[in-house]
């Protein structure tokens, strides 16, 4: 049978609330298809500062390593907001497993879910019959990371970021958004402003180049300005945009919205080799932390893209997926509650998503 070693990083605030309802769904799931899911929990953000002095304990990093793919909840709180930046649960904890783990590629889905479809800010037509966008976002490289600096000039304050992408920087960002698209509908957009910027003519000409490796994949070009246009205007002709660190940043943020609620929103993040980081895009919601309310459904969705990308048991996503669609149609957690329909707990949530594998 096979068998899977999964890093569990629980985290802060609702974190262990929704990653103990997103495993119990895992091993459902592992029973039904057949395989089987070791966890080797680890500490990581402010109960590993509690307990060990600082967000990111090396034996972190090691069972990360080892592991075949890494499960996290959430970090920071109020408890650790006073600590200087280089001891913060986001900086080190997060940023440090990140860069531990090379993990230079971010996907993060825009699904709209059936029983969801009204809490979307876009109409019904506009929307069309099904939505599902993947935004595979750089995550290393870019404006974000370039030299910057304020200085004087012809005696007036100034600052500057520059922006500085290499080929092998593109190459590999660009293979992962042609592998996304292989695994969907092979359609892949790569968006850039190479009518202006120089970084963007490189990137143009060499996801160009690598799309020869792929002739399956149907590649087009999108200038940024225009594509967040498209997002509202016509989702449905997307299904994979690859795009610059600091251009999807921006893009996954309004395609999110377009699925309508935080609680929802999946995300994973690759390197070249195992293992990747799967994770909702909340934070660890210290208003309602211990209450037992929090929406687990985003961190179960994490693990559905953890079974497609980490561990190649594509059946058993689609079916929490499934699951999670179904679940919707009978009950809510509070922060998508609707009339008509029951309310239920993190947990009462998690089970019955299980009930419907
Ligand atoms: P947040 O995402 O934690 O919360 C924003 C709002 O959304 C809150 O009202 C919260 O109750 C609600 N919310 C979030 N997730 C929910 C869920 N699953 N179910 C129901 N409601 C949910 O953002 P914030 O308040 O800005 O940040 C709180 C803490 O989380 C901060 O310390 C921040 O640094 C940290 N943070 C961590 C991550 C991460 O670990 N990846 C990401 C963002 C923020």
């Amino acid at each position: 049978m096979q068998k899977y070693q999964i890093a569990v990083l629980k985290g802060d605030g609702i974190g262990p609330e929704i990653v103990e309802q997103a495993q119990r769904v895992l091993t459902a799931a592992a029973e039904k298809f057949g395989f089987f899911v070791d966890y080797v929990p680890a500490l990581l953000g402010g109960c590993a500062i509690d307990e060990t002095g600082t967000a990111l304990p090396p034996e972190t990093v090691t069972i990360c390593k080892a592991a075949d793919a890494v499960l996290l909840g959430a970090v920071g709180g109020p408890k650790w907001d006073t600590l200087p930046g280089n001891q913060r649960p986001e900086t080190v904890g997060l940023l440090g497993i990140r860069r531990e783990l090379e993990l230079f590629a971010n996907l993060r889905p825009a699904v709209i879910f059936e029983p969801l479809r009204h809490a979307s800010p876009l109409r019904p037509e506009v929307i069309g019959d099904s939505l599902e966008i993947l935004v595979v976002r750089e995550l290393t490289g870019g404006i974000y990371f370039g030299d910057r600096g304020q200085k004087l000039i012809n005696g007036t304050e100034a600052a500057y970021d520059t922006e500085l992408y290499t080929v092998p920087e593109i190459e590999r960002i660009a293979r992962i958004g042609f592998e996304m698209a292989q695994k969907r509908k092979k359609r892949l957009c790569s968006v850039d402003k190479a009518n202006i910027l120089e970084t963007s003519r490189l990137w143009r000409q060499t996801v160009k180049r690598i799309a020869e490796e792929y002739p399956d994949v149907e590649l087009s070009h999108m200038y940024v300005d225009n594509c967040a246009m498209q997002m509202v205007r016509h989702p449905g002709q997307f299904d994979v945009i690859v795009t610059s660190n600091m251009f999807g940043d921006i893009l996954s943020d309004e395609a999110a919205m377009i699925s309508g609620s935080i609680g929802m929103l999946a995300s994973a993040s690759l390197g070249a080799k195992k293992p990747g980081l799967y994770e909702p895009v909340h934070g660890s919601a210290p208003d309602i932390a211990g209450k037992g309310i929090a929406n687990p459904l985003a961190t179960i969705l994490s693990v559905a893209m953890m079974l497609k990308y980490s561990l190649n048991q594509p059946q058993a996503a689609d079916a929490i997926e499934q699951a999670v669609n179904e679940a919707l149609t009978q009950a809510r957690t509070p922060d998508l509650a609707e009339e008509g329909l029951a309310i239920v707990n993190c947990e009462e949530m998690g089970a019955l998503v299980c009930s419907f594998l």
